[in-house]
């Protein structure tokens, strides 16, 4: 199930607008967000384009989960946030989606929800490059 104006499911420019694939988890694929007023701020896009959590059987929401779970703990390790929360929107999206966005303490938004992009802060290629190969090498 793709939809073809979707970043998700088709990947390539309409993905770079916002996002740079990391790698695919077992039912999801893991993104970099570009914007990174939130350093390693990430996305996890489950496999199919299905708006709702209640679209998918309970196999697949649990290896879903497990795969939020899974870049939940490769951010942890790689950028030592405070707290990471956590976000599914997809009003306008339609693709069923996590945000993790890695909250630091006196940092930006601490103690308050995270803008969907706040449009601050974008990185070098070099600098995403860098930030990927950290969560790669962080990844279990
Ligand atoms: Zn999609």
């Amino acid at each position: 199930m793709k939809d073809n104006q979707c970043g998700y499911c088709q990947g390539g420019e309409l993905l770079d607008k916002f996002g740079i694939k990391i790698c695919d988890l077992d039912v999801s694929q893991l993104i970099l967000f570009k914007e990174q007023s939130h350093p390693g701020r990430c996305i996890v896009a489950y496999r199919d384009h299905v708006s709702e959590i209640v679209d998918i059987s309970d196999d697949e929401r649990n290896r879903f989960f497990a795969d939020v779970n899974r870049a939940a703990k490769a951010i942890h390790r790689a950028f030592s946030p405070d707290k990471v929360n956590y976000g599914a929107y997809g009003d306008t999206g339609c693709h069923l989606h996590v945000h993790l966005v890695p909250k630091y303490r006196d940092g930006f938004e601490w103690g308050g929800v995270f803008a969907m992009n706040p449009e601050q802060k974008y990185l070098s290629e070099a600098e995403y490059a860098e930030m990927i190969g950290k969560i790669r090498d962080c990844l279990e």
